[in-house]
């Protein structure tokens, strides 16, 4: 089967045409599935992003946010303007995507057996995250620890759920606990401890809190409740 088109911005554009050369053809040496890279421009083919979103929210989103630009007083149709609906609409997809990933099965996929029994930490992961009462951002660094019973995970995973849990509208007691319930419940360790500290916009750029001061929420459990000296070798290890 053979549905070969040549793409009509392809044939019209002067660029990929062979004028000048010394020989005139009808069909251009470029073939379709090269036709939006310009000539000229070799990629390597290594790894490529790809933003994908949904055109349906994008759209549905964006009149709501150009009835915002239009409450607040602005002209929405001036030139600065005029994209503002799709991109904030994008952004905010980015933002939420956390909703359209399941981070027990992230966690599931690379689960390996192991009998290393002391402590594994991660610290420093940068959090970023909307509060779901503002729907401004918060952000600031999660530490991440715990003590395998038998099974330990692929260490990118942990930072990879942090994020998928973020991604999503949160208040940081919330994101806490079910960083901290997602690890127990999959690798059911012999405990599982959270500490996030963050910034939150809705009250640094409001005047509630003065700036640079953290919010900070911990959530934990087995051992490193049950067992003075692990949270106290936990807290130390994440100074
Ligand atoms: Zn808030």
């Amino acid at each position: 089967m053979s549905n070969f088109s040549l793409p009509q911005d392809l044939l019209s554009n002067p660029s990929t045409s062979s004028h000048g050369d010394g020989h005139h053809s009808h069909v251009p040496h470029i073939v379709a599935p090269m036709a939006d890279v310009p000539s000229g421009d070799h990629r390597s083919t290594g790894y490529t992003r790809v933003d994908q979103y949904d055109d349906i929210s994008t759209d549905l989103m964006g009149r709501s946010v150009k009835r915002i630009l239009e409450t607040i007083g602005e002209d929405a149709d001036r030139e600065g303007l005029q994209k503002t609906p799709e991109r904030v609409a994008k952004a905010y997809q980015f933002l939420t995507q956390g909703y359209n990933q399941d981070p027990r099965a992230i966690l599931t996929k690379a689960l390996f057996k192991e009998d290393y029994n002391e402590m594994i930490v991660v610290k420093d992961i940068d959090v970023f995250s909307l509060c779901e009462h503002h729907m401004l951002p918060f952000f600031g660094k999660a530490h991440v620890a715990y003590i395998p019973d038998g099974q330990i995970v692929g260490l990118s995973k942990i930072p990879r759920i942090v994020d998928v849990f973020s991604r999503r509208l949160q208040v940081q007691e919330r994101l806490t606990l079910q960083i901290k319930d997602a690890i127990q419940e999959v690798l059911q360790p012999k405990g599982v401890a959270v500490v996030i500290e963050a910034n939150h916009m809705c009250m640094v750029m409001r005047g509630v809190q003065k700036q640079g001061a953290m919010t900070s929420t911990s959530s934990m459990s087995g051992a490193f409740m049950d067992n003075p000296s692990t949270r106290k070798e936990f807290m130390r290890m994440i100074r």
